[in-house]
């Protein structure tokens, strides 16, 4: 490979690599505002200028390709000086909001104002005034003092979201962005550019004034809105979430998530509909009751029945552990009917990120052995429970009673309806024993998405039982994690667990011997149960996952 010298460094570089990718690629940052790895070049913050020997004047290291043998210098004196001029002329005009900006603690103009700053200003005159609150489209609030008009917004939505959006007008220090006039900036993809700002300029109104950043930790996760499995950051302050951010991840979502995704997928953790507690039916009505109580009653109840009189419907929310473990007590019950519903949303999918399917893990349901629920088998489903074949239906993680209405007509037919969810929804209405079930920011697992790679979610929230427990595991490993669980002290925590932890209590309490203290216990039987999960382990998954399936997957609809 061919070879530049960078600040006395001897480096290699692909051929048609500019300066700042091959300084990247070795683990060099070189300062930048306009760049961005996935936008096209456009030259104008000239933040990263850098010496090269044998040129005349300073060049700009995000335009400039390396060549074989190339001296380069980002911190010589005349690179530092330009440097530094770049910041004194950008902060002539920028206000001094740090203090109420939300920006702040992840603001590149901050950040290099602490390393390239004079630390005073020079300038004595008024500073330029721009409109503060524009509402720039409905999830957008723009600061048009804040602007540092690098393009990478305009970029954004011209070469990522395609919808053209956003464009500069006005001349000198007067230049804003601003949309065509009467359109909003509302594609679906929007809030990326909140990500992608280097500055507080444009900011998630859903987020806007919720924390400051360093107040919150964050976790490794997986966006639960579609089949695409985007990869993901958690933001947690007091046990709530406040925000999610993406995770790059190339071969998922690359940067970028969608804006329903990134606002649509959290609230209910936190919301007053949480289920808090087991409870039972008694006398009609739910009573709360211990664990040690509603398990025993589910078990003792399940063991009346024969396996042709239950039917056990699993989830495409649930994890791959989840619906293992409902699958063995399956098994363990003799039932033959175990399947899942697909929630498919006919034509909601794009060329970008959005897939139709709107569960994180139907791919890993059916791997795992659950049958996709097909017209056929949800007509035998509603006959054998007419003719009264079937008597007890046993739901984890869905709402299939709000999917599925005649089961509504048919519930008084059932004589046991055992439900496991996180929110209150129409199934948990029917529900005669109804266990709490830990959300996706609340448990160890995996998920599989639509290209066929499993990636794993990790608890940011605690729960009563994470609290108490910390899911099992030793404190090193969930240092490894980087989760700083003293934060999650504070806050209101739930009482729910994990579906596959209140089936292995199950199934425990019908005679099965069987000892998992962790999802990752559960996962290892996997791996070595299930054919495409051979050889895998949570190590080897890791923060981006690993595909097990060659080929993209096609839903049966
Ligand atoms: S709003 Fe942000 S991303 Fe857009 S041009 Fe201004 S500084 Fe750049
Ligand atoms: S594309 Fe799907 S997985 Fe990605 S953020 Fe949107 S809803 Fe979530």
């Amino acid at each position: 490979m061919p070879k530049i010298i960078l600040d006395g460094k001897e480096i290699e570089f692909k051929p048609g690599q500019t300066i700042i990718e091959a300084a990247r690629d070795a683990g060099i940052d070189i300062p930048h505002f306009c760049w961005h790895p996935k936008l096209s070049v456009s030259g104008n913050c000239r933040m990263c200028l850098v010496e090269v020997e044998q040129m005349p004047k300073l060049v700009i290291s995000c335009a400039t390709l390396a060549s074989e043998g190339m001296v380069v210098h980002t911190s010589s004196p005349k690179a530092v000086e330009a440097r530094n001029a770049v910041m004194e002329f950008l902060l002539i005009n920028h206000p001094l909001d740090c203090p109420i900006c939300d920006e702040a603690g992840e603001c590149k103009l901050q950040e290099y104002a602490y390393a390239h700053g004079r630390g005073e200003s020079r300038f004595e005159e008024m500073k330029v005034r721009k409109e503060k609150r524009i509402q720039l489209g409905p999830y957008i609030k723009f600061d048009a003092e804040r602007c540092i008009l690098c393009s990478r917004c305009i970029r954004f939505t011209d070469e990522i979201a395609k919808s053209h959006q956003l464009t500069f007008i006005k001349r000198g220090d007067k230049v804003t962005i601003t949309t065509f006039p009467g359109e909003s900036f509302d594609n679906p993809y929007t809030l990326n550019t909140t990500d992608i700002c280097p500055v507080g300029a444009l900011t998630n109104q859903d987020f806007r004034f919720k924390a400051r950043v360093w107040e919150m930790s964050k976790t490794n996760s997986i966006c639960i809105g579609c089949a695409r499995g985007c990869n993901i950051e958690i933001w947690v302050r007091n046990n709530q979430i406040l925000r999610l951010t993406p995770r790059y991840n190339e071969d998922v979502n690359s940067y970028w998530m969608c804006d329903n995704g990134r606002l649509n997928t959290f609230k209910f953790v936190n919301s007053d509909s949480r289920i808090d507690g087991p409870f039972v039916r008694r006398n009609g009505l739910l009573e709360k009751v211990s664990w040690e109580e509603a398990l025993s009653e589910a078990s003792n109840k399940l063991k009346k029945y024969k396996g042709n009189e239950i039917a056990f419907i699993g989830s495409a929310y649930a994890t791959n552990e989840d619906n293992f473990m409902f699958i063995k007590l399956a098994k363990l019950l003799d039932v033959k009917k175990v399947m899942f519903a697909r929630h498919i949303k006919e034509g909601d999918q794009d060329d970008i990120l959005i897939r139709e399917d709107k569960t994180p893990n139907s791919l890993g349901a059916e791997l795992i052995g659950l049958m996709p629920i097909n017209e056929n088998l949800l007509n035998e489903l509603f006959e054998e429970i007419s003719t009264g074949k079937i008597k007890v239906l046993y739901i984890i993680e869905d709402d299939i009673f709000g999917k599925y209405e005649n089961l509504k007509e048919l519930a008084k037919k059932l004589e046991l309806i055992i439900v496991h969810a996180t929110n209150k929804n129409i199934t948990t209405e029917f529900a005669d024993i109804l266990f709490p079930a830990s959300t996706y920011a609340e448990k160890h697992g995996t998920f599989v998405n639509f290209q066929g790679r499993v990636q794993r979610i990790r608890p940011a929230v605690a729960t009563v039982e994470l609290d108490r427990a910390l899911d099992g595991m030793s404190m090193s490993r969930w240092d490894k994690f980087g989760t700083p669980f003293d934060r999650w002290m504070q806050g209101k925590k739930y009482d729910a667990k994990p579906s596959w932890k209140i089936l292995t209590s199950i199934s425990t309490k019908l005679g099965l011997k069987i000892k998992y203290e962790m999802a990752e216990d559960v996962f290892e039987d996997i791996a070595n149960t299930i054919d495409e999960f051979k050889g895998l382990d949570y190590d080897l998954i890791s923060n981006n996952g690993i595909k097990i399936k060659n080929k993209a997957y096609e839903y049966i609809k």
